[in-house]
This record gives C-alpha cells, structure tokens and sequence, in this order.
C-alpha cells in the first residue's frame, strides 16, 4: 500500500543512473546481511570492486540465504563479485556459496586453506562442488599479512589458518592492557582457522573476523594491540561467548559494532556486557533479537533489524540459558520472511551512517577529531 503513494516522479529520479553513481562513488557501503546466525556480510568500495565475506546456512536455508545476499549486490548494483571470502568450513559460512555461484559470477574465491575439523558436509563440498566453482576463476589461499586488491580500500588478511599477523598495523601496535586479565576459552577445530580482515577507507577503519575464538585474539591482540582501533567491528562470532573476549573488543574501541546473531544464537548476557562495557562504544546493531539475551542485555528495537515469522507480541525480559545440542531441542523461532540488512556507508574523512533497512532508522557517526 505504502509504495503506491511514493510518487511517479521520486521513483524516475531515483532509477537515475547518474544519480546512483554519483551517490555510491563516494562511499564504502558495508550489507550487512541477515543469515539467521551465519554471515554474509558485502563490502563495495566507491569503485563498485567488492567483497563478499561469507554465503550464509547450508542445506534447506541455502536458496532462502544466497537469495538474500543477492538482493544485497542487487541493491549495490553489481554485476558480479570480485572477491568472496570464505572465512571458514563451517556449514553457516559457505553454505549458499553454490546457489549464489549459479547466479552471480564469482571472480576470486579465498580461504585459508583445508578443513581441519572433519564432518560430511564441508569434506564433501570441499571435495566435490568447491574445486567446481572456482574452476573458471581465481583460487587464493591467503595467508596474515595478505593484501586483497581493491582500489582505494586496504583490506589486510590479519588472521588465517591459526596463524595472525605477526607485525602491527602501520599505527598500531601499543601494549593491550587488557591482555592481563585475559581467560582462555574453549572452542572448536574450525572456528579459530577463520580468515580475519581488517579494512582501512581513508580514516575509516572496519574490521571482520569471521568466528576467530578467545585464544586466538589473545594471539593476535597480546602483549600488543596489533589492529589498533576500528570505527566498526563486523560481525563478532555471532555474539557467541567463545569469542569477543575483552582483550579483542574492549582494546579494538569500537564506535560501533553490528552483530550477525540469530533468534537464538548469540547475544548471551557474558557478551552483551563485554560489549556494552567497551569504552567508546556509541551504539550496538543487532540483526535479531535473541533469546539468549532476553530484554534485559539486548538492544532497543530500533537497533535491530529483523523481527521472525510469528512475532510474538512481546520479548521476554529474562534470557533463556542456550539449550544443549541434542534430539528433542525446540527449533529456533524461524525467520523465512522478508529479511533486512544493515548498512554502513563510511566517508574516506571516517564519518559514517548506520542504517537499519526494516524501519528505515538511520545514524550518522561523527569522524574522530
Ligand atoms: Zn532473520
Ligand atoms: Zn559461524
């Protein structure tokens, strides 16, 4: 109903090409796309070059997410991908890449190399459909200190493979005070392989690191703060507390950060306090409410940008403790729908907008004097 009232002539300007051009050739446009838990995150550059981090859940979801990232290259105009970053094997990170292939050329296809956590379905996409996509384009095993070019953007590979930048960032590279305080964590094979990036457009810094667990930020973040701050810290392991220990996120500084949880993954109260306590933290973007936070850690809705199929008509104010894997687990509440993103568009002097795309909410974040 709303559409019809939008009138003739604002929807002829704005199909404007010149106008398209003119507004995104000064931008770096961050998507961050809701993947119900996985990621997908879609990074254009002023020059229209992109990277894409991630292609969502595997299986049933896969169509539902490479559906949603293609809206996003849609929304950017793009014709295809130059560079696709697949952080690690696991089925919430490469899942649509498949279906998402099949619809959109795919230049350069990244990883950090072989599985290291066996299970049938990355062996078996490893083995049979991966070496198929990038069969007619580029395979790039990255390694820390990596460069992926992209004009007028840095974007360095400072984790992989276990490994972490051993030399700081130009301007980085001060002693952690959090590094005293710092308690190892548990975590799996997988997660700690991620490909992290860190991302420099003028004075805007934005980093992602894929699922990267608490030991390994220690690794990367101790005795020295090898990345220095960032204006937004990208994804953080869904809010999932294996990661997002305080010797990354607090000596990061982030003015913002934007969290890919679902409905029930991420968001438990131990994160929601690293980062609500992190000093010089403005705002939290959440793509989803989540279960585990409960009104009480979570953010105000307008922060958030989906809601799930049978919105209830309140959250519960108290979180739920995660259930434990197993048979007889009630699902998630599903989101199928109409799904949002989040956008960043970043100005080269570090000035940035964050936008929510459900309620159309929008903040600009002054540059740093
Ligand atoms: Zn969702
Ligand atoms: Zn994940």
């Amino acid at each position: 109903m709303r559409r019809a009232l939008v009138p003739l002539g604002v929807l002829l300007i704005a199909g404007l090409p010149s106008m398209a051009q003119t507004r995104s050739s000064r931008t770096l446009d961050i998507y961050v796309i809701d993947v119900e838990g996985g990621n997908a995150t879609l990074i254009v550059a002023p020059s229209r070059e992109s990277l894409l981090i991630d292609t969502g859940n595997a299986g049933a979801a896969a169509p539902r997410d490479a559906g949603r990232i293609i809206e996003a290259i849609q929304a950017a105009s793009l014709q295809h991908i130059d560079h696709l970053i697949t952080t690690h094997w696991h089925g919430d990170h490469f899942g649509g890449m498949a279906e998402l292939a099949a619809k959109v050329p795919i230049r350069e296809f990244i990883d950090h190399g072989p599985n290291v956590q066996p299970g049938e379905l990355a062996d078996a996409f490893l083995q049979k459909t991966y070496p198929q996509l990038y069969a007619k384009a580029k395979h790039t095993v990255v390694k820390p200190g990596d460069q992926i070019s992209i004009s007028g953007v840095d974007v360095r590979v400072v984790t992989s493979a276990g490994e972490t930048i051993k030399t700081a960032i130009p301007g980085a590279g001060m002693p952690n005070p959090y590094c005293a305080n710092f308690k190892p964590g548990d975590n799996n094979a997988e997660d700690p392989q991620s490909v992290g990036t860190y991302i420099t457009f003028g004075r805007f810094r934005t980093a992602h690191l894929g699922d990267l667990t608490k030991n390994k930020e220690f690794e990367l973040m101790c005795p020295n703060n090898r990345l220095g701050a960032v204006d937004v810290l990208l994804g953080l392991h869904h809010g999932v507390s294996s990661s997002n220990s305080e010797v990354l996120v607090h000596a990061l500084h982030p003015r913002v950060a934007i969290m890919n949880n679902g409905t029930r993954k991420g968001g438990e109260p131990d994160v929601m306090k690293t980062v609500h306590s992190s000093p010089g933290l403005e705002d939290l973007w959440q793509l989803h409410f989540s279960l585990l936070s409960g009104q009480e850690y979570t953010v105000p809705g307008m922060f958030i940008a989906n809601t799930i199929d049978d919105q209830p008509p309140a959250m519960p104010i108290a979180p739920m403790a995660a259930p434990q894997p197993g048979p007889g687990v009630p699902p998630a509440p599903v989101h199928n729908g109409k799904a949002y993103w989040i956008k960043v568009s970043a100005q080269p002097d570090g000035s940035f907008t964050v936008t929510n795309a459900r309620n159309g909410f929008s903040k600009s974040y002054e540059a740093r004097p």
